[in-house]
């Protein structure tokens, strides 16, 4: 149950996997004993692992990208989920040291990648709100990009729709300047948030991804195949690009398809996997 169990819970036995609860897992874990333990993890570096999701051309087979996701490997419990973590390090602040950690290994492993002809994969990051209240946001970005030759095009920045709302001149002013430096930038979760559609016009975002709750009611629900239809219709409008997130079946695939979504990411094409099972998965696909 390696990626999607993220963690085990006391008293499930020895191969207890469970599904993803956060609210559970800080039920047995006292949220001051994760916060202490993150602080010693982030000091000592080696408890983090990078996964890799690929983003899928769904028409070719084709990977367009990879989506960096963050794994806990905590001594004791073992594996936290990010959706437990995170959220305590952005209130603690833990979460700059975190994302630096997270930039750099990631910028080295697209040299990594480089190096084995992926030379064509961006790489999705996701950064907290809090990285853009940094006046050194921009600096920490593009130091690890040219230590490692990663053209800034090839880092794609997602980001969520809350951040939007906050302070929105000054985030407007900060993305702009991000952007000038030729990064990408994604809306991540797009439409589950306090969606204003007006600041699509501020922002020069180069793409939205459709939040996964949509995609798993596709088939199910004619309000999510509405909203999915309106969404992809704005990101034509806007001409943006579209990616939808958590494709787990073929009808789901066929359904996006149908609606002009093409850039897909999900459990169907694979799940987040470890670099060298990254590499493998890259091996299957027809460009490579
Ligand atoms: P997210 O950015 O929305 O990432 C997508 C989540 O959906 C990931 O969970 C991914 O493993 C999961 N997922 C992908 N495909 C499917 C699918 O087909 N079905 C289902 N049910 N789930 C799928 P993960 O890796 O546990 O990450 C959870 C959240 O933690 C992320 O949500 C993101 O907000 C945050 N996160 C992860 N890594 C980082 C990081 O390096 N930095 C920051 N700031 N946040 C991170
Ligand atoms: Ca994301
Ligand atoms: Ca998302
Ligand atoms: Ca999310």
């Amino acid at each position: 149950c390696a990626d999607m169990a993220m963690y085990q819970v006391k008293g499930q036995g020895k191969n207890g996997c469970a599904a993803f609860l956060p609210h559970m897992q800080t039920s047995y874990l006292n949220r001051l004993s994760i916060e202490n333990d993150l602080r010693e993890a982030v000091k000592q570096g080696n408890q983090f692992e990078l996964y890799f999701q690929p983003q899928m051309e769904a028409l070719t087979g084709n990977a367009t990208g990879l989506e960096v996701l963050i794994r806990w490997h905590h001594p004791k419990e073992g594996m936290i989920s990010p959706d437990v973590f995170i959220p305590i390090a952005e209130e603690t602040g833990l979460i700059v040291a975190i994302s630096d950690w997270v930039l750099w290994k990631a910028c080295s492993h697209f040299a990594a990648l480089s190096a084995l002809g992926f030379d064509h994969l961006r790489l999705g990051i996701n950064l907290s709100p809090r990285e853009f209240d940094r006046s050194d946001f921009l600096e920490r970005i593009q130091v690890p990009l040219e230590e490692f030759g990663v053209p800034p095009q090839f880092l794609d920045i997602e980001i969520t729709e809350s951040l939007l709302m906050k302070d929105v001149e000054s985030i407007v002013a900060r993305i702009q300047r991000l952007r000038d430096t030729g990064v990408h930038i994604s809306i991540d979760d797009f439409g589950t948030r306090y969606s204003s559609l007006n600041y699509l016009r501020r922002f020069s975002v180069n793409r939205i991804k459709i939040d996964q709750s949509f995609v798993r009611d596709l088939g199910l629900s004619q309000d999510s195949y509405a909203i999915i239809q309106a969404i992809v219709g704005i990101a034509q409008n806007f001409k943006l690009n579209v990616i939808a997130e958590g494709v787990e079946t073929a009808q789901q695939l066929e359904i996006l398809h149908q609606l002009g979504c093409n850039e897909m990411q999900g459990y169907f094409f694979s799940r987040p996997l470890p670099f060298e099972k990254t590499v493998e998965f890259l091996k299957t696909t027809p460009q490579h």
